[in-house]
């Protein structure tokens, strides 16, 4: 199933308001297993809404359009699919009307004809009701091509899809199964790339894709053409799990917390945190997953060296002249063991580290940070050079610390990501 979409709107070419309804009509698509091979903009302009209109019907067998249904002047969807098939013409939709009329007594408005003109149509269209607004959706066949027609608030647009869209949708003939997504956390899109090989050429089937986006790569694995049987899928899908391995996440995590979560539950263990450059970012990360509380006991922000040895232990010598400085390894270690005996977990992670702009010196520079990670047998740091300015270097860092939880719960001893050689 091919789809294409048409967002209508001189506020959307005008970059006042971002177009979410197409990012939202193409994702739904997907979930079905359909595929967006088009999307155009364009403004409230009668005589472009039709050119786009027979543009669209060419590359696809539905187009789906938003905005322009409305009441006012510049609202124009609604004429120009009347120029498409029926001449011009509109017609009343009887139903239409009397809702627009009760609408209109309800509110305590005159039905004008500007008001009632939204329960105009084409001949030779159909009326999908609106359960969130006054505007009823439009669907009509062009050139082979079914045609649906959505008011563009968001609310009203979504509605429609599920009450209408997308229902009709999953009835029609071609419906591919959904796309499989693998998700995996710890390496960048090259490496993936890398990893997965051939198989992300443009001709293999299932096709692969993929994306990037806080800090997670997502591969998805989609059957275009429907040929691709559900033995041969599951296949690939392994193949993919498995060329990405340690980084996949287990299947149903979403985010790199969960996945830690979950390995820490397996072992049944707790952890805590002890940030520096952080500032409690891995606990926020940590906190964002509900249910969190039954394996994160808590943790400290210890952004000073003095709060460093007050709450953890960290020795005051450490600090001295001569002394390794905050961004050390004997600093992360003693962190690390500080946050664990002080919080009863069985695990405990600490980092520290220059995450810029300033603060950089030669031998330690920007993107120098220390991870430490006590467990019940073990007291290790590892040194990460995290690349990128402020933002970067401190989510690589809740990134990296979070990684290597989980790998240690898993007993999966690989290379970090950023992870510099000493
Ligand atoms: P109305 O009855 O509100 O006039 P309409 O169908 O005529 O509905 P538009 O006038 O085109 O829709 O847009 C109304 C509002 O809907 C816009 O101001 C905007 O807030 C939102 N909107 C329209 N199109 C989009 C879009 N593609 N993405 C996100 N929001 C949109």
């Amino acid at each position: 199933m091919n789809v294409a979409i048409l967002s209508i709107g001189d506020e959307l070419i005008g970059g006042r308001i971002v177009d979410t309804n197409a990012a939202f009509l193409s994702s739904q698509v997907a979930l079905l297993g359909g595929m967006t091979v088009l999307r155009m903009t364009v403004g409230d302009r009668r005589g472009d809404i039709v050119d786009a209109l027979r543009r669209l019907s060419k590359h696809a067998e539905i187009v789906l359009v938003t905005g322009g249904l409305g009441p006012t002047p510049d609202d124009l969807t609604r004429w120009a699919a009347a120029d498409l098939v029926d001449g011009g013409e509109v017609v009343d939709d009887s139903e239409a009307m009397e809702c627009v009329r009760n609408w209109c007594s309800r509110v305590g408005l005159p039905p004008t004809e500007a008001r009632t003109a939204v329960a105009q149509r084409p001949p030779s269209s159909q009326f999908m009701s609106n359960d969130c607004g006054t505007a009823p959706g439009i669907r009509m066949t062009y050139a082979g091509a079914d045609m649906f027609m959505l008011p563009g608030p968001s609310t009203e647009m979504r509605s429609m899809w599920h009450r209408h869209v997308g229902p009709a949708l999953e009835a029609s003939a071609g419906l591919r199964r959904a796309p499989i997504e693998v998700i995996a956390a710890g390496l960048t899109e090259v490496q993936a790339a890398d990893q997965l090989g051939s198989l992300l050429d443009r001709g293999s089937r299932p096709r692969l894709g993929i994306r990037v986006g806080r800090g997670l790569i997502r591969v998805s694995l989609e059957d275009p053409d429907g040929k691709v049987t559900a033995a041969d899928m599951e296949k690939v899908h392994r193949k993919v799990r498995d060329l990405l391995s340690p980084w996949t996440l287990p299947e149903g995590s979403e985010s790199l917390s969960e996945a830690v979560g979950e390995a820490l539950q397996g072992r049944g263990w707790t952890m805590a945190t002890a940030e520096s450059c952080t500032g409690g970012g891995i606990g926020a990360a940590i906190t964002a997953q509900p249910g969190s509380s039954v394996w994160y006991v808590g943790g400290w922000v210890t952004y000073t060296n003095e709060m460093k040895c007050r709450e953890l232990g960290v020795p005051p010598e450490l600090f001295h002249g001569s002394g390794p400085g905050a961004v050390s390894e004997e600093v992360v270690l003693a962190m690390a063991a500080g946050a664990r005996a002080k919080s009863g977990a069985n695990l405990a992670i600490a980092v520290s580290g220059i995450a810029g702009p300033n603060g950089g010196t030669e031998s330690k520079p920007v993107g120098t940070v220390w991870v430490g990670l006590a467990s019940c047998d073990s007291l290790e740091a590892r040194l990460i050079r995290a690349p990128g300015d402020r933002d970067q270097v401190r989510a690589a860092t809740i990134a990296t610390a979070l990684q290597w939880v989980r790998w240690r719960a898993e007993g999966i001893n690989s290379f970090l990501q950023w992870e510099a050689k000493r």
